[in-house]
């Protein structure tokens, strides 16, 4: 463990351009819950129904019963862990020129990241379906305890998070600038992520493919690790900082 993590650091102070790639799992060690897996959300929610765009159309109320009674209240309570900070410090010193992340909690933000490209949208916003107005969560969770599903001031329209949901594309925007990162970087961390979730999964393959190193950090092995330079088993939280 101590040699890779001496190895990860050398990668990274040899590289001017270094993007990050995060999952799930840097933000399950700040308390928010996975959807796969054991005890995850999708084994106590059927995704069908709470997260997809077609099953948001057909009964919004659910949707937002899930969110009102379980997502908020983790979301709003969880702080950013040392992994979300050591990412800031780095894109403080100017390697780190990106973070690309599956999450959509917001603690890389909150951690003090600046340029974050939110593959899957965030939770911190909804917006509107018929005239795109956004509203900081927090406005729309007033409205929750009013009524089931929050609507539009200006239009009455249905309010919905800026969440990508099953059956959604994601952000055209998003992809395209995080494909140019990946295929310009000299490193790329991915952490807490499977790997294994497509097109998102992509994005450390064309780094790799374009000559990138690539330091995987992950509880789990992943897809890519016989493609990593160095690849560490743990927590981000613990990882990081003494990659840092
Ligand atoms: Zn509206």
């Amino acid at each position: 463990m101590k040699d890779s993590i001496s190895k990860a650091s050398e990668i990274i102070s040899r590289s001017d351009y270094v993007v990050a790639f995060t999952g799930a799992g840097i933000s399950a060690e700040s308390g928010i819950p996975t959807f796969r897996g054991e005890g995850g959300i999708w084994s106590r929610f059927d995704p069908e129904k709470a997260a997809s765009a077609e099953g948001f159309l057909r009964n919004p109320a659910d949707y937002w019963k899930l969110f009102k009674d379980e997502r908020f209240p983790v979301m709003r309570s969880a702080k950013p862990n040392p992994g979300h900070e050591a990412l800031a410090r780095l894109e403080n010193s100017g390697k780190l020129r990106a973070v690309i992340t599956q999450n959509i909690d917001g603690l890389h933000q909150m951690a003090g990241s600046k340029h974050v490209i939110e593959l899957h949208g965030s939770a911190k916003s909804a917006a509107c379906l018929k005239c795109s107005k956004k509203y900081a969560i927090e406005k729309v969770y007033e409205q929750l305890a009013a009524r089931d599903v929050p609507l539009c001031l200006v239009c009455g329209g249905v309010l919905k998070t800026t969440v990508v949901l099953f059956g959604e594309p994601l952000s055209q925007e998003a992809l395209r600038e995080s494909f140019l990162h990946a295929s310009s970087c000299d490193a790329m961390l991915c952490i807490g992520s499977s790997l294994a979730v497509y097109p998102a999964a992509g994005i450390p393959h064309i780094a790799v493919d374009k000559g990138a190193k690539l330091i995987i950090v992950n509880a789990e092995p992943t897809p890519l690790d016989s493609a990593a330079r160095v690849v560490l088993h743990g927590k981000a939280g613990e990882i990081l900082p003494k990659i840092m």
